[in-house]
Formats: C-alpha cells, structure tokens, sequence
C-alpha cells in the first residue's frame, strides 16, 4: 500500500493567532515576542515583517531598529496552546495518527484512507481548508512517503501551500536542497559539510556510503546517505497526552529538623524534577511543596512563576522560599516533596528564546541528563545536594512519584 505522510505546518502561528482574533492586524508586520525590557526575543513575525529582515529568535530590540512601524505584542502562550488543541482535534477527526511534533507542527498518516476519502491530495487539501475557515488561520502541508521529505515539502509549500512529492520523486526532489535547510543538519554538522565544499543536497548524493561513514561515523554518515535520497521514518506516533504534573517526595527513614539535610534533600528533588521535565521536553509554571511533619500535619505550599522553568536551580529557589518558614514550626520532618504543574512544552523546543546564556544553560542540562541516563542518576551530585554526602546514609527510603 502507498505511504501517506503529511506534514502540516502552520504559518507563523502566533501571528496567525493574533490576527483571527484583530483582524486589523491582517497585512501589517506583526512581531511576536517579549516586548517588556531588553532582552526578549521574536517569537513569531509575519511574512510582511520577514521581508524587513526579521526573524524568530533575533532580539526584538533589533526588530525594532528593523521595522520601526511594526505591530509588536507581548503574546499570550495560553491562548496559542488552545489554539493548537483546537486545530489538533480537527486533524484527529480525520485520521488517529496524529503527532504533534511541537505546538504549531504535525504529522499524520492517511495511509490507506484513500478508500474513504478520494486520492490524498484533494484530502489534505480539505483539512487545509478546515482549519482555515473554522479557526481563521493560515497554514501550509507536505505530503510524501516518510516524514522528513514531507516537512521539507510543507516548508517549501509556505505560506498557505500544499505540495505533494510523488513517490520515487523524492530523490530528484531533494537534490536541489541547500543542506543548511534540511532538518537534522545542525550548525556544527553544516559547517562540517561546508568545509568539505558539500553545499547541497546533490553534491551530497554523489557520494558513496562508505566513506560519508568513514568521515562522519556510522550513525550521522547513514542518516546522510539516506537523507540524501530522500528516506526517512514514515512513523507517525500519536503519543500519550501530555502529563499535568511532575513530582517526587521522599519519607524520611528517622524524622529531621536537620536544615542542612532538608535543604540537600530538596534540591537533589528538585534535580529529579527537573530531569524528568526535560525528559518530556516541558517545562512547569507552578511549584509546589509539600512537607508532612512527625505528628502528620501536612503543609502544602505552591508558588507560579513568571515564566514556565524546568532549570533545576530555579525551580529549587522558589522550593527553598516555600520551605523555609515552614521549618519554624520546629517539629521534625518525616516527609518532603516536590511538584511542578501547570506544564506545556518547553520554549526551546520550539526555538523561540535561544539568548547565548539559555543556550549555553540547554548544552549544560543536555550533557548531565545524558550522563546520567547512561551511568545513573546518583553518578553526579551538584547544587546543595552535595551536602547530602556528609550524611551517612542516602536520603530516607527510594524517592516515590508524587503526581
Ligand atoms: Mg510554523
């Protein structure tokens, strides 16, 4: 049976969102981002604020020196993130397969709906429509045999596009690629590529398979010969929804007042927290916690942050606010623990904050949450949990999920 990837992707979403509903804004440049201060960033610019020169993840400040006559809006993450469950309920009324890749992306496999729905082309093209008049927004799709030629179609059908790459046609449709546009090809391997005179994906697909993996490793060297014909992974996977919430809480072997204990413990929480959010690629905007006393009063404490985290650091500074009044009732602690709710995706996963110093935090937080996943989590103590090792024993008994 023919493969039916589709790739849909809407155009400049938050933009599109704040015109359906001002419609004044339509054909004016419109920027997305933090417009408080001076470090924010562009979030999402019209096609009419691109032709300036602006683009996602440059500083608005910089937008502004742009397109001076631009509309700029703080932006309303809620209202995008509604949005997108509207538009992903409508692709789930045509096909089960849907996968969110982030908040404005899916794929979805009509693989075999030919039967009910007519060729696959005047589909999509329907589901295009669908969305356009019942939500007001512009969007473009790919459609292809695997996942990664039918992104790069959608991207090349922008804005409000349709374009299909027939199968056996995806070969030719590549060769004409500039590598720095394929997905998957990041700066450190794009530059790579350059250095070596290797531009597009043509020049790519001239060479052989053993060396692309004698020069860039068994892994990365196959995916480029793949990728350079056009193969890729025609898995669409749905995916569970979304968790509300992420914890974890320790009881205490022997009840402590010991502050120096409670402030490690908490942290090394904090980091559980924390990794698991990264894990799921999302981030909390409220944290709470909860410490149970020896005589079982329990105290629940939760505070929301201006901004969703799942940096460890933050989410233990505003733990240790709630925490430390309730250390004045001078009881011992048998029981402590840590939750973040109120989770969406995580902003760098949909590239729209990459300041240095974030950037910089993202490579720190990848590299300890790869080598724990491979040596284990106690492998490496940092923070105040370091101050756990002075205690003889680990704290209390195996940490439970709280949520
Ligand atoms: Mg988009």
């Amino acid at each position: 049976m023919q493969r039916h990837i589709v790739h849909i992707d809407m155009d400049a979403f938050f933009v599109s969102v704040e015109r359906s509903r001002n419609p004044s804004l339509a054909g004016r440049p419109v920027v997305v981002g933090e417009v408080q201060g001076t470090r924010g960033v562009v979030a999402s610019a019209s096609y009419e604020a691109r032709k300036h020169g602006i683009h996602s993840a440059m500083p608005v400040a910089a937008a502004r020196k742009l397109c001076p006559r631009a509309v700029f809006l703080p932006g309303n993450y809620d209202l995008y993130l509604r949005v997108s469950r509207a538009i992903r309920r409508i692709f789930e009324s045509w096909t089960p397969l849907v996968e969110m890749s982030s908040i404005d992306e899916a794929s979805l496999d009509l693989t075999g709906f030919d039967r009910c729905y007519g060729p696959v082309l005047g589909t999509v093209d329907r589901i295009l429509r669908q969305v356009r008049d019942t939500l007001d927004l512009s969007l473009s799709a790919g459609i292809a045999t695997n996942k990664l030629v039918a992104k790069i179609a959608a991207t090349s059908a922008k804005p409000a596009g349709l374009l299909q790459v027939l199968p056996g046609c995806e070969e030719c449709f590549m060769a004409g690629l500039a590598l720095s546009a394929v997905p998957g090809v990041g700066e450190v391997l794009g530059v790579r590529l350059a250095s070596l005179g290797l531009h597009t994906v043509g020049e790519l697909q001239l060479l052989e398979l053993p060396l692309l993996v004698r020069v860039f490793g068994r892994a990365a060297g196959s995916w480029l010969y793949r990728m350079a014909r056009g193969q890729g992974s025609p898995k669409v996977e749905p995916g569970r929804p979304a968790p509300k919430s992420a914890g974890h809480s320790v009881t205490f072997s022997q009840d402590t007042v010991d502050r120096r204990f409670l402030e490690g413990v908490l942290y090394h929480l904090c980091e559980k927290v924390g990794a698991r959010l990264r894990k799921k690629a999302l981030e909390g905007g409220t944290v709470t916690l909860r410490l149970r006393y020896s005589d079982f009063k329990t105290a629940t404490r939760s505070c929301s942050l201006p901004e969703g985290t799942n940096c460890d650091r933050q989410i233990f500074e505003r733990a240790l606010e709630l925490m430390l009044p309730l250390l004045d009732r001078r009881v011992r602690v048998r029981l402590l623990g840590v939750t973040l709710s109120r989770l969406r995706p995580a902003a760098d996963q949909l590239d729209l904050f990459c300041l240095a110093a974030q950037q910089r935090r993202l490579g720190f937080y990848r590299s300890l949450d790869a080598l724990r996943d491979r040596y284990g989590f106690e492998s490496l103590r940092k923070g105040r949990a370091l101050w756990l090792e002075s205690f003889r024993r680990p704290p209390g008994s195996r940490p439970r999920k709280a949520g």
